[in-house]
């Protein structure tokens, strides 16, 4: 078994076909966690997750990206939360890759309000942090929660400091445009949550354009060559780190 921690099924890039990449996905004993950037995509992940019994799963939240676009309503992401497979609140945090200028305060604001939610409903949550470590850091210090740093392309001293304060690290197809073997191999396996972040950042290896959580398994493999570890170690903890951070 292997889960994917970190899926956009929700997005409109599989509107016409969620159902059988998530079939192909739960064929191969794949998990997934559809994971929220708005309201609507928030929403949407709860519908998906609702129509299965077992193995999909969703997190809500507003992205920092979209902080301009949508005004944070607690109230409204709060009654999504009658469903059970709602599993954290995420992807949320901070993205300072273009200059925001004073939007920077605003995604502060509206994170903060969202670790409250987190803390309120007693949910984990995904952090999405683009050229933002220090300010995410400084938060998180004073503000004590579980989760994990999604898509991590921070240096070691950073995911040491993440590590640190007892969260997990985000591993995905990144890792083929960022130079991310000293961070692999230095983090705990029971550490390490993998994630496809479909339908972006695909594997090499997967030969075509759009990933999905099948190709998850190539994530696997190279971690697994990176630490020098076997395929099925790797698989085996993963899936309990996501099992005991998301209690599914
Ligand atoms: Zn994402």
């Amino acid at each position: 078994m292997l889960i994917d921690t970190h899926a956009h099924l929700n997005f409109n890039d599989f509107r016409s076909d969620f159902d059988e990449v998530i079939k192909r996905s739960l064929a191969e004993d794949v998990w997934i966690i559809n994971v929220g950037s708005n309201y609507e995509t928030s929403k949407k992940a709860v519908e998906i997750a609702e129509r299965y019994e077992k193995g999909i799963y969703a997190a809500i939240g507003l992205h920092p990206i979209h902080v301009k676009d949508e005004n944070f309503n607690a109230s409204k992401y709060r009654s999504l939360c009658q469903s059970d497979k709602i599993v954290a609140i995420g992807e949320i945090g901070l993205d300072y890759f273009k200059d925001y200028g004073l939007f920077k305060e605003k995604q502060k604001e509206v994170f903060l309000q969202q670790l409250n939610l987190a803390k309120e409903l007693n949910l984990p949550v995904i952090f999405h942090c683009r050229k933002a470590h220090n300010d995410l850091l400084e938060i998180l210090r004073e503000n004590q929660t579980s989760g994990v740093i999604h898509c991590f392309t921070g240096t070691w001293k950073q995911a040491k400091e993440y590590l640190d304060m007892r969260f997990y690290l985000g591993i995905n197809g990144i890792m083929y445009k960022f130079d991310l073997k000293e961070v692999i191999k230095k983090t705990p396996l029971d550490k390490i949550l993998i994630e496809t972040d479909c339908p972006y950042l695909t594997p090499l290896q997967a030969g075509v354009e759009r990933n999905e959580p099948v190709f998850i398994k190539y994530i696997v493999q190279d971690i697994a060559k990176i630490k020098d570890i076997d395929f099925q170690k790797v698989a085996q903890t993963t899936s309990q780190n996501a099992r005991n951070l998301f209690r599914i």
